[in-house]
């Protein structure tokens, strides 16, 4: 369980991005956090993935504080230029990770190959990054953190730059995805649409600086 009381993040220059947010998040829960651009939304992710430390407040992981990145997580940004790594072939992207998981080459470049066909791009694995459009970096990126099954999958706004048809079989990836591994996913989008189809909950947050403004359960409960 994610519990976050409290969580307040002023920048550095002054800049409050979130002021006094409360979340619970049980395990296995597919919660849609939705919200205006600029409302804090990407700077509650950081929180959450321990790259940037709360101004106050608390976050615990299974009852734990976070500091730090914690183990077992996986993040696809919305920036794809800069989360694949451009040395490394898409295919070699995918499974440098799988090695945390103690799996070996073989199985490394086939559960890579896997994820890579599960998002549609079967035929990408000996390309490099920077010869693929900016979309079909996206979904390597999103290959990347399935392939991992991390227990918290942490997407900020990730099919933004991807066409609609593919937009819509990687909603339904992730949706069966969670189905079918025990993963928390907390997805952040400002496409109200799109939260309530994905989410099992959405929370809505407000204009800067974030708050839950609504809480709001849609699908079936976590099991
Ligand atoms: P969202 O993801 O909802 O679009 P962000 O969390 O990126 O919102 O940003 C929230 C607010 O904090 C915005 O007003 C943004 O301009 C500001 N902000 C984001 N990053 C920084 C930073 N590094 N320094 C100062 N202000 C920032
Ligand atoms: P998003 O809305 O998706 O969070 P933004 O366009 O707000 O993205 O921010 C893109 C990048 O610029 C982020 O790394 C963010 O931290 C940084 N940034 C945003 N606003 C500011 C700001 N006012 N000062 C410094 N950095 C900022």
């Amino acid at each position: 369980m994610l519990q976050i009381t409290g969580l307040t993040h002023s920048y550095a220059d002054g800049h409050k991005a979130i002021d006094g947010l409360d979340l619970t998040v049980p395990d296995g829960e597919l919660l849609s956090i939705v919200g205006p651009s600029g409302c804090g939304k990407s700077t509650l992710l950081r929180c959450i993935a321990g790259l940037i430390a709360p101004t106050a407040g608390t976050l615990t992981l299974n009852g734990a504080p976070i500091s730090g990145v914690p183990d077992d997580l996986a993040v696809v940004f919305q920036d794809y230029s800069r989360s694949l790594f451009p040395w490394l072939t898409v295919r070699d992207n995918v499974a440098l990770p799988l090695r945390r998981r103690g799996m070996g080459r073989g199985e490394r470049r086939a559960a890579a190959q896997e994820a890579l066909e599960s998002v549609g791009l079967p035929d990408a694995g000996r390309k490099y990054p920077w010869q693929l459009s900016g979309g079909m970096q996206q979904r390597v990126s999103i290959a990347r953190a399935l392939a991992y099954r991390p227990s918290l999958l942490l997407m900020d706004e990730p099919f933004g730059s991807v066409d609609a048809q593919t937009r819509e079989d990687l909603e339904d990836l992730v949706l069966g995805v969670h189905r079918t591994g025990k993963m928390t996913i907390l997805l952040v989008t400002h496409d109200i649409d799109e939260s309530v189809y994905v989410g099992d909950r959405v929370v809505v947050l407000n204009r800067s600086p974030a708050r839950v403004h609504a809480d709001i359960p849609v699908g079936l409960p976590a099991s």
